[in-house]
């Protein structure tokens, strides 16, 4: 009887930005018996767990672990530190910054989105989305904030929906050179443990993550890492928030304990995870995603199809995002290569619905994965009669041949 992973023979390609492949260390370190949550082994793997995820975040500062998706994340950070009909500036660079502008709003906060305001000649719809945030808007918009009426600046670091990275220092460097203080809240949902993250250096108040991304765990992670001024803002914040709420939670968390039931299994996860980051060293985890991206763009270079992320400088690590041809619908063009190469492909979201479909390199993936990917995608562009310049596969085949991975992930036994 087919089942949920049910696939005549081989791997199903799980090629969308998360959640990404899981690998099977962590499958199995999660397939361990579910202990008792008060009991003193718990207490062990708590304290573990959260001081391996401050190293990730790069914080000496708590970081709350929620059993929850990066939406609730999302939510934890905006109402633990703000209060009703405060002011957020907030920046849209895609879907995931639009969710979570329209989350704000829900909660009672007032929001103000900026946007690249030039045009695009491929999605003329969402010029924005083509592009990283920029911080000089950012600063203009502050600086003529005397009263200091805005009270936090939210931005995604890694724009999922899009594949652009956004450079968070120099929206640090546009909060200080307006003198402003309001909280710097950020998305690194699938940023962290991918690109280069640093919650301390850059001045951030609140991070917020997840577990299906960089950190390579199945969903059901939800993460807060907090500065000193997030968590004095939070004493006097008036947005209700009880489950979410950091007080509780960052006073249990000394012991290891949580206020209420965590996801046992999911940590078993997080812990084998973290064993597996800390042994490569984040700088490699980096380097590898930088090179993986690297491969995927030379190939979709090769098609001579346009790259979501219009901007060099801030092309993702984690994804690409690959435009059609007009006339040419992105989702059954990724329907066709799943249904023939048993390959999932991220959707256009939002506005671009139909225009584009994001290719994930991360989590469990080899240059040989990344290559497969790559031949599955140009196999089913081509059956869709999407007029292709020159071979992406080979074009990933010759920039992997020729950039080899650093010795660390060549060392065999
Ligand atoms: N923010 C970003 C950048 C994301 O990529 C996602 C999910 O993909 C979310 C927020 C929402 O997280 P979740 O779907 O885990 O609730």
């Amino acid at each position: 009887m087919p089942t949920l992973d049910f696939h005549p023979t081989g791997r199903h390609f799980l090629q969308i930005p998360g959640p990404s492949p899981v690998p099977d260390r962590i499958l199995r370190a999660m397939s361990l018996p579910t202990i008792d949550h008060r009991g003193p082994e718990f207490g062990a793997l708590g304290l573990k767990v959260l001081s391996g995820m401050r190293a990730i975040f790069r914080t000496k500062h708590p970081v709350v672990i929620y059993p929850s998706s990066g939406t609730g994340a999302w939510e934890a950070a905006l109402s633990n530190a703000l209060s009703p009909g405060d002011l957020v500036v907030m920046y849209e660079t895609g879907h995931f910054a639009s969710l979570w502008q329209k989350m704000a709003a829900k909660l009672g906060v007032q929001t103000e989105f900026l946007a690249y305001a030039g045009s695009d000649e491929h999605l003329p719809n969402a010029p924005s989305w083509r592009r990283g945030v920029q911080a000089d808007m950012i600063e203009q918009r502050l600086r003529r904030d005397t009263d200091h009426r805005i009270k936090a600046v939210c931005v995604v670091h890694n724009e999922t929906s899009t594949g652009v990275t956004s450079d968070i220092p120099a929206v640090r460097a546009a909060i200080d050179a307006a003198k402003h203080p309001a909280l710097l809240m950020v998305d690194t949902i699938s940023g962290l443990a991918c690109a280069d993250y640093r919650h301390d250096e850059w001045g951030i108040d609140v991070s917020v993550s997840g577990s299906q991304k960089g950190l390579m765990l199945p969903p059901g992670i939800g993460f807060n890492a907090l500065s000193p001024k997030a968590l004095a803002a939070s004493k006097s914040a008036k947005l209700p928030r009880s489950f979410w709420g950091w007080d509780e939670m960052v006073e249990i968390n000394k012991d290891g304990y949580f206020p209420y039931t965590p996801n046992t299994n999911l940590l078993y996860g997080l812990d084998e995870a973290l064993a597996m980051l800390q042994a490569e060293g984040l700088d490699n985890v980096f380097a590898r995603h930088q090179r993986w991206a690297e491969g995927v763009r030379a190939a979709v270079a090769a098609w001579a199809l346009p790259i979501q992320c219009a901007d060099p400088a801030v092309h993702s690590p984690v994804l690409t995002g690959v435009i059609t041809p007009p006339g040419v619908d992105a989702d059954a063009v990724r329907r066709l290569i799943y249904e023939r190469f048993d390959l999932s492909l991220g959707t256009g979201l939002g506005k671009v619905k139909g225009r584009m479909f994001r290719i994930g390199h991360l989590g469990d993936s080899n240059d040989l994965t990344l290559v497969a990917a790559i031949a599955g995608c140009e196999m089913g562009l081509k059956l869709a009669g999407v007029k292709l310049a020159d071979s992406g596969t080979q074009a990933a085949m010759t920039y992997f041949a020729s950039h080899p991975a650093p010795a660390l992930l060549r060392k065999v036994a």
